[in-house]
C-alpha cells in the first residue's frame, strides 16, 4: 500500500485554540463522549471515532475541515480525516 500524503496541513494558515474542553453536540443530546478532538480549521471541538456520535467526523463531513487534534491530556497528535494521515 502506498504511503498517503497529505496538502492540507501544508495550507492550513493558522492552527485554532480548542473552543472548548466538551463536546456541546453531546450535551445538546444528552449523551456522553470517550474522547474530545478539536478542528484544527475553527476551533470546534467534537467526539471521536470510539464516541457514540463521532462528532469530530461529523465535523469535517458537514464542514470540510479535516484537520483535528487530540485534546486529552499528554497527546499532542494531529489527524487528517480526508487522507488519513496521523501527524505525531
Ligand atoms: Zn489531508
Ligand atoms: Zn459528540
Ligand atoms: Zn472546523
Amino acid at each position: 500500500m502506498a504511503t498517503k500524503t497529505c496538502q492540507h496541513f501544508e495550507t492550513l494558515e493558522t492552527h485554532a485554540e480548542p473552543a472548548g474542553q466538551v463536546c456541546e453536540t453531546c450535551i445538546e443530546m444528552g449523551d456522553t463522549w470517550v474522547h474530545l478532538r478539536s478542528c484544527l480549521g475553527c476551533g470546534q471541538v467534537g467526539c471521536c471515532d470510539n464516541s457514540k456520535n463521532r462528532h469530530a467526523r461529523k465535523h469535517w463531513e458537514e464542514h470540510g475541515h479535516a484537520l483535528i487534534q487530540s485534546i486529552e491530556p499528554g497527546e499532542t497528535w494531529q489527524y487528517c480525516f480526508a487522507d488519513h494521515v496521523l501527524v505525531t
